[in-house]
């Protein structure tokens, strides 16, 4: 039902998502708390200690703590058009859902703060990797240096394939005039999107030390044990990404 980051596993955080399988995940009012119940069981909390934000490409970073637990997942809150969340508070699951976006994890194992960052075609542009970053070390004090990062399942290159018109309509999200440097154009007018080397730049940008990302490499698109929205048009459908400090 779910596959673990190993990445994190000698610290003893929780980390992984959900495979296709798990079916909807949809943000509160939502018909499949049941879901997020069996989830739970897996990691003995019930859905009261997760938190959810209701994601629209933005680049804003939520600070969750108790007093979020359950939002968004069995009950309304405050997490309208965020992003990415972040908690030091142990036993609270941070989750986000994607389907060919790319699901970010951070870690900082001194101050034991985490983070779980949607970064798509968009949030890879406007740069919530480095946004969540720089909320992490201004609220809970992190080091990029510190941080470990995790690249989880997200569409590749070869099967990221936009058209110039939409690489213009990006431009136009932000004040970019020069050319993207994670989006190639061929000569028929294809371009081909990189997020995960967009999402290492800005990483890297703050602060964060290459050899701690780890890009799984593992495409959405290629993996039929994974949704892809580009791959299966399934309203609703994603897979849930989720991080825990127990
Ligand atoms: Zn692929």
């Amino acid at each position: 039902m779910y596959t673990t980051i190993d990445e994190f596993k000698r610290w003893g955080i929780v980390a992984g998502y959900t495979s296709a399988g798990g079916g909807y995940w949809r943000y509160f009012p939502s018909e499949d708390i049941a879901n997020y119940e069996s989830l739970g069981e897996a990691f003995k909390i019930t859905p009261d200690q997760m938190v959810r934000v209701h994601q629209t490409h933005s680049a804003k970073v939520f600070c969750a703590d108790r007093s979020h637990g359950g939002m968004g997942v069995c009950r309304n809150g405050d997490g309208q058009d965020y992003d990415g969340l972040i908690t030091d508070e142990r036993g609270l699951m941070l989750t986000i859902v994607t389907a060919d976006c790319v699901p970010l994890f951070l870690f900082d194992p001194i101050k034991r703060v985490i983070a779980l960052v949607h970064s798509g075609r968009i949030g890879t542009f406007l740069e919530i990797a480095a946004e969540a970053v720089r909320k992490m070390q201004e609220v809970y004090g992190p080091d990029p240096l510190d941080l470990c990062c995790v690249l989880g399942p997200h569409m590749c290159t070869e099967h990221h394939v936009i058209q110039k018109k939409d690489v213009e309509a990006l431009s136009r999200e932000g004040s970019a005039t020069e050319p993207i440097p994670w989006i190639s154009m061929e000569k028929s007018g294809n371009c081909h999107v990189d997020m995960g080397a967009g999402i290492v730049a800005s990483l890297e940008s703050t602060g964060v030390k290459k050899e701690n990302i780890v890009d799984q490499h593992i495409c959405t698109y290629e993996r039929a044990d994974l949704y892809s929205w580009r791959r299966d048009h399934l309203r609703e459908k994603r897979n849930l990404s989720f991080m825990m400090i127990p």
